[in-house]
């Protein structure tokens, strides 16, 4: 779910380059991290909607995945859900990058496309794209095949509320934290720390997952997207996730806030297969 984004265009030059170098340095996290357990929370929805398929929508995607080049045996939705990470620092998809998220004004949660979408390069007009390319059956398989990939990571994505946040600390990337006597940020917490103190494994932390009830409206519709990123923003209040101040997490932060990551994982399982049963009927 990591994402790296843009100096601000209304900067002078100079004073960018310093704050990019500044902000590459301040946000700098050991490699590990980068798709460890934010992997981990895609893979799980990927699962958790293949559980919620229909039986069009399974044989659909199975016919969809089949013709991938180098499958070895049938893919998963889980299979197939870190692919929009992992090819971000690849030159020709860097433009992806702002696809992951979207920003909203500090201090509200309501979406205006001209202001907090340009260029419909945001995760709400993302998904709304790649659903109308995936539902399209005279779409070439290769085009629909990939609308299918960013789909499933996309919806996990956009229930991460520090991917529909704010641009000033970079959606938390630059809310500097201290955890386990290492140096992360709060972006970092959200993608991958909390789920990890759930010390399980992504499949079987799906399997008890599965068996949650889903709270939450869970209807694909037009309006969908806008509805749930401007829900996951509202989070960042009322689930009080900025701690008071960066640097140290406040004691038992991580398991406070774990039901809600594993909350906002069930939504995301239940809604992208929502998506997939009325676009592949
Ligand atoms: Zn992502």
């Amino acid at each position: 779910m990591s994402r790296t984004r843009r100096a601000c265009p209304r900067l002078p030059g100079l004073v960018v380059l310093v704050a990019a170098i500044l902000t590459a340095a301040l946000t700098a996290v050991p490699a590990s991290r980068a798709h460890a357990f934010g992997a981990d929370g895609h893979r799980i929805v990927g699962e958790l909607a293949q559980r919620q398929l229909t039986p069009e929508a399974r044989v659909a995607i199975e016919r969809l995945l089949a013709t991938l080049p180098d499958a070895q045996e049938p893919l998963a939705l889980a299979d197939i859900s870190t692919w929009a990470d992992e090819i971000r620092d690849n030159e020709a998809y860097r433009w992806t990058a702002p696809l992951h998220y979207v920003n909203f004004p500090l201090g509200t949660c309501t979406w205006q496309a001209e202001r907090d979408c340009p260029d419909g390069r945001c995760v709400i007009a993302a998904i709304e794209r790649f659903a109308r390319v995936l539902s399209d059956r005279d779409a070439p398989d290769a085009q629909r095949r990939k609308a299918l990939k960013w789909l499933v990571h996309l919806v996990g994505d956009i229930h991460q509320p520090l991917h529909t946040a704010y641009a000033e600390d970079k959606g938390g990337n630059t809310f500097r934290v201290f955890y386990r006597g290492s140096a992360s940020n709060l972006h970092a917490v959200w993608d991958s720390a909390i789920l990890a103190a759930a010390k399980r494994n992504w499949r079987e932390h799906a399997r008890t997952l599965a068996v949650r009830p889903v709270e939450g409206e869970v209807q694909w519709t037009a309006q969908a997207p806008v509805r749930w990123a401007e829900e996951s923003c509202r989070l960042i209040h009322s689930a009080e996730i900025y701690p008071p101040r960066p640097g140290r997490l406040p004691r038992n932060y991580i398991n406070r806030h774990l039901p809600l990551v594993e909350q906002q994982l069930v939504l995301a399982g239940a809604r992208l297969a929502a998506l997939l049963n009325a676009t592949l009927q």
